[in-house]
């Protein structure tokens, strides 16, 4: 069957879908549900219960349910926020490790429990479809980074699946959304507001091809924040929430009251038979919700702006914007949204199931069975290595379309210099170590003079936005690549810290970046002039002689300043005195023929 199937591995809920003379379908598992919670529970003999039945027992076994683990996938321990360790079970969060999930006396990678989740709706979809499917595309926020992507098609293959591609989530919503409207050209916003996530990317669709222009979020904004400021609240209004059984039904409680006021102005909230035998009552309104989940929603904002600016676009440019993800429901999103956007949103397609009806046209897609659609998508931060001085230099630079293929030629600082180090980085810091090591490897080649051997980089971003670095000796041939895809090799700070920190940076980065430049420049010239003086110093006019030391000094002096004009000058005058001096090896270049 040459069929494949897309899936939303969501956050909260999870859904697969299949063309089917044309349209995509979701499937319903055999309870006719088609959204499957992203919960696992496991029993006491280890066996999991998953989605619905998981849901069903997680106020009462909160240690041995898993949800929102979407949130730790292609994380290390010291890459999680304080706040979004905040569920019912236990994780384990070692420094340079990937998180763990420790339950029922055993430990579980994230990727673990995602492919049960996998397996469970492609357990539903070989039933429906009445014969096994085997290969799937699946869905991330468009801000995961290589680890994460890797770790969630480690997931897919853990649950049997060949996973043909990792599409970003709001790509897959425009798909959905824009099939009807493919012979006009315009240009959208995709405003996902998920559990866990949040992404706006803009996005231009132009006769059949879609081009993501701009992308931007935060993997960590979501329902569930909303949900614990509102329990929070519950727990102020005298909910009481000792012990994790009772957390975890006062997370219902909120979860339920807050998909309540986005249709009705105000609810009663009754719970029994609480721990210690007590009832709860309280009435929440909507006022009061809105203005517990107002700063929450209003983060979302900044990231808008900065979506359209990297767009080089404003609100007024976009022909529609469109709402994903099961928090854009609340009456308060969607206002935001129509005052960042000066607009009404964009309402037809269910929140819910956007992604996964785009996952499933991209499979479609990718079968053959929907022709004329193209995918372009683009990297969310620049990538780069390491060079000189511990400067960033950028191969591919953020949002750029990938898939790309991009190079650059370097060379050695130092005589007979045999290897190389090429330290992978992902960031917008002009500074190598400001920015997420991503991997690093050696490349070895013939000793030669400083500056004769050549290295060619080249970056390799294929569709499913996993990296692939190549470096090659020019002169040996010899080559070396490497796949970045290990969770391990990956420091991932949230991608809005870093653009953030780069634009907080901007001014000192640049400083240092002019300042480490002109210093090698200085440390390359001085060299020069030492090699130069041992090699025909005795056929220099003393008084030539005396100017260009004079002139060195002057630039060792220079280099203790960190003063970037006086270096600046020190240099240019340093290389104005060395004319006649590099004239004179040419010349004896020329004469002894060497
Ligand atoms: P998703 O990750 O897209 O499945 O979105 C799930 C998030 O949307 C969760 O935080 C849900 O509580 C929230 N959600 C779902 N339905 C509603 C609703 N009717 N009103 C408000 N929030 C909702």
């Amino acid at each position: 069957m040459n069929e494949i199937v897309g899936i939303d591995l969501g956050t909260t809920n999870s859904l697969i879908g299949v063309m089917d003379a044309g349209f995509p379908i979701l499937i319903a598992d055999q309870n006719g549900a088609r959204l499957t919670p992203s919960v696992v529970h496991f029993l006491a003999d280890g066996e999991p219960l998953i989605g619905q039945p998981a849901m069903r027992v997680r106020a009462l076994k909160p240690a041995q349910t898993i949800y929102s683990v979407k949130r730790f996938v292609g994380l290390r321990g010291d890459e999680l926020r304080d706040g979004d360790a905040d569920v019912s079970y236990n994780l384990e969060r070692r420094t340079g490790q990937p998180i763990r999930i420790l339950t029922s006396g055993r430990s579980y990678s994230p990727e673990e429990i995602s492919a049960l989740i996998l397996a469970k709706l492609k357990t539903d979809a070989d039933a429906a479809l009445g014969h096994p499917v085997s290969r799937a595309v699946i869905t991330v926020p468009a801000y995961f980074n290589d680890a994460q992507r890797n770790a969630t098609k480690r997931a897919g293959e853990l649950a049997g699946f060949s996973v043909e591609r990792i599409v970003n989530e709001p790509t897959a919503a425009a798909l959905a959304y824009g099939l009807d409207k493919l012979k006009s050209r315009s240009k959208i916003a995709v405003f996902d507001l998920g559990g866990g996530t949040f992404d706006i990317s803009i996005l231009e669709l132009n006769n059949g091809v879609f081009e993501v222009l701009s992308t931007n979020g935060n993997t960590r904004l979501g329902g569930d924040d909303l949900d614990n400021v509102l329990m929070a609240h519950l727990r102020a209004k005298g909910f009481p929430a000792a012990d994790p059984e009772s957390i975890a039904r006062l997370r219902d409680v909120a979860i339920d009251a807050k998909h309540r006021l986005s249709t009705a102005e105000s609810v009663a909230i009754e719970v029994p038979f609480l721990e210690g035998g007590g009832n709860f009552h309280a009435e929440l309104t909507r006022d009061e919700l809105e203005r517990l989940s107002r700063p929450i929603i209003e983060r979302t904002r900044a990231h808008c702006l900065r979506s359209l600016a990297d767009a080089k676009l404003t609100a007024p440019d976009l022909d529609e914007v469109i709402l994903v993800g099961g928090m854009t429901r609340m009456p308060l999103v969607r206002r935001i949204v129509a005052e960042v956007f000066g607009r009404e949103p964009h309402t037809s397609q269910n929140p819910d199931e956007a992604v996964a009806i785009g996952a499933t046209i991209q499979a479609g897609i990718l079968s053959g069975a929907v022709r004329d659609v193209v995918l372009l998508d683009v990297t969310p931060l620049s990538l780069g290595i390491e060079t000189f001085g511990g400067l960033m230099n950028v191969i591919i630079p953020r949002n750029s379309t990938i898939p790309i293929k991009a190079g650059e030629m370097f060379t050695t600082a130092v005589n007979q210099q045999r290897s190389m180090s090429i330290k992978v980085l992902q960031g917008e810091r002009e500074m190598a170590r400001d920015n997420w090591p991503l991997g690093q490897f050696e490349i070895e080649f013939e000793a030669a003079p400083k500056g004769r051997a050549r290295v060619g980089v080249q970056f390799e971003i294929d569709a499913n936005g996993i990296l692939q670095v190549l470096a090659r000796d020019t002169k040996t041939g010899a080559e070396k690549i490497v796949e970045i895809n290990s969770a391990v090799d990956v420091s991932d700070e949230s991608v809005e810290a870093m653009i953030s920190e780069s634009l907080e940076h901007a001014f000192d980065d640049m400083s240092e970046r002019v300042w480490t430049e002109t210093k090698l420049k200085a440390e390359e010239m001085l060299n020069a002039v030492e090699a130069a003086f041992a090699q025909v110093g005795d056929g220099i006019e003393p008084a030539e002689k005396e100017n260009i030391l004079r002139a060195a000094t002057q630039v060792r002096e220079s280099l203790k300043t960190h003063d970037v004009r006086k270096l600046q000058t020190a240099n240019a005058s340093l290389d104005e005195a060395t004319q006649g001096l590099a004239a004179a090896i040419v010349e004896k270049a020329i004469r002894t023929g060497s």
